[in-house]
């Protein structure tokens, strides 16, 4: 095992992919939908390749149609009438934000991250030269059992004394990846206030919007009064759709932050894969026609999840691990059995728990999931060692399957 992750520098996802293949191991680490993608996406994905006008470099900000298409969706969604000049795309969720990043901070700046935080958020901070500024999720006191997200909640007091004459942005995800918590109204409220407040940009990875559970619907930060104009909400086809490996992402704010992003876009890849935003395009128009109804694909898709969430979760239970219910994405969080981890420890003394468990339970009971500690700052792995994220975007035979391994654990 210690061959794979000699340097600090070495890459969770690689490590951890590489350790998973070959063996007779199930997969619920990396974030990625096992079942298949919706058929129309792919037969507009045939169509747009066959037709020779489709190959070409598109605008900076993204072809025309995927940029209406956005528009039209979004519009009702952010509870504003979006302009074309107010959307972006680039390769990836990941590309639109790090041109976010490199356009909208500054060396020497602060930037805020709720913790757990998406594991790149810290390195991109890094990579313009700024300062991330954790502050965790306030986890409940019981540390045993099953639990839920909305147990785990938001100090105002601690994310106020995290502001400095140096903040200029935070970083918001919401619905938050690893710890599956869609923030609730109230939640929102405390960020954006803290936001007008300071004068703070807020840059809001929504990736996960689609996917909240027992009616709940995202609230949108972007919607709030008096935050339109200093809001950059993030979006990616690769969730949306299920297709994690097409990397088109798009944004949506204020003509003055989409440009200075498209600024950097022009300087780097110049644009995203046309292809891909023309067959996109054509999903995201289908959606949009479904919004407001309880039918077509995004719909069913959060009714999939939830029913998936579930059947994990009462698993967990009985077998007696403590799972903690998510309220969005396609994430679970598991605290680690303490005697489990002391156990697997036997053969190491520096590493974190969570990263000595995951190993053992890869090893041992042949079930990849990934640890939390790359998800928190380094003041702050306390949170993270203790925890573990399995990834429930399965077909129903990869979760019985994975179910039966858990239960050796029993
Ligand atoms: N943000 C979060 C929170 C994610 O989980 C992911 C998935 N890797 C991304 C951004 C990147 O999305 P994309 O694959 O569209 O680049
Ligand atoms: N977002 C996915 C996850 O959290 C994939 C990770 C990645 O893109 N590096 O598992």
């Amino acid at each position: 095992v210690a061959e794979y992750f000699q340097e600090e520098t070495d890459n969770m996802w690689v490590v951890f992919n590489a350790l998973s293949k070959g063996r007779d191991v199930i997969n619920l680490g990396m974030g990625f939908p096992d079942f298949a993608s919706p058929d129309f996406l792919l037969v507009a994905l045939g169509r747009v390749a066959r037709d020779p006008s489709s190959h070409s470099i598109s605008p900076s900000r993204g072809h025309p149609s995927l940029i209406q298409a956005i528009c039209q969706l979004y519009s009702p969604v952010l509870r504003h009438d979006i302009e074309e000049n107010e959307v972006i795309s680039n390769f990836g969720a990941d590309g639109i934000l790090y041109i976010a990043l490199r356009a909208l901070i500054k060396p020497g700046d602060e930037v805020i991250l709720l913790e757990p935080a998406f594991e790149s958020y810290a390195s991109l901070i890094e990579l313009c030269g700024a300062i991330p500024v954790f502050v965790p999720f306030t986890p409940p006191h019981n540390t045993t059992g099953p639990s839920s997200t909305d147990e785990w909640r938001l100090d105002p007091t601690r994310l106020e004394s995290a502001v400095s004459s140096s903040t200029s942005l935070l970083l918001l995800n919401n619905p938050n990846n690893p710890l599956g918590k869609s923030m609730s109204k109230e939640e929102i409220k405390i960020v954006a206030d803290l936001c007008k407040r300071h004068n703070l940009l807020l840059l809001s990875d929504e990736v996960y919007e689609w996917m909240t559970y027992e009616g709940r619907e995202l609230v949108r930060v972007a919607a709030v009064e008096g935050m339109w104009k200093r809001t950059v909400s993030v979006f990616s086809a690769g969730k949306m759709f299920s297709v994690t490996g097409w990397k088109l992402g798009w944004a949506v704010g204020p003509a003055d932050l989409i440009s200075r992003m498209e600024e950097v876009l022009k300087e780097t890849a110049y644009c995203g894969c046309t292809p891909l935003q023309l067959a996109v395009g054509e999903g995201v128009k289908r959606v949009a026609g479904f919004m407001g109804t309880s039918e077509g694909y995004l719909c069913e898709l959060r009714r999939d999840l939830e029913r998936k969430r579930d059947t994990l979760f009462t698993a967990l239970v009985e077998i007696g691990l403590s799972p903690i219910k998510p309220s969005g994405t396609y994430f679970m969080m598991m605290r680690i059995p303490r005697l489990m981890a002391i156990l697997a420890t036997a053969d190491t003394s520096t590493e974190s728990y969570d990263f000595t468990f995951v190993k053992w339970m890869i090893r041992e009971v042949g079930l990849a999931v990934i640890p939390v500690t790359p998800f928190c700052g380094k003041q702050n792995t306390v949170i993270g060692d203790t925890l573990v994220r399995l990834c429930f975007a399965k077909k129903d035979s990869t979760l019985a399957a994975a179910i039966v391994k858990l239960k050796l654990m029993k």
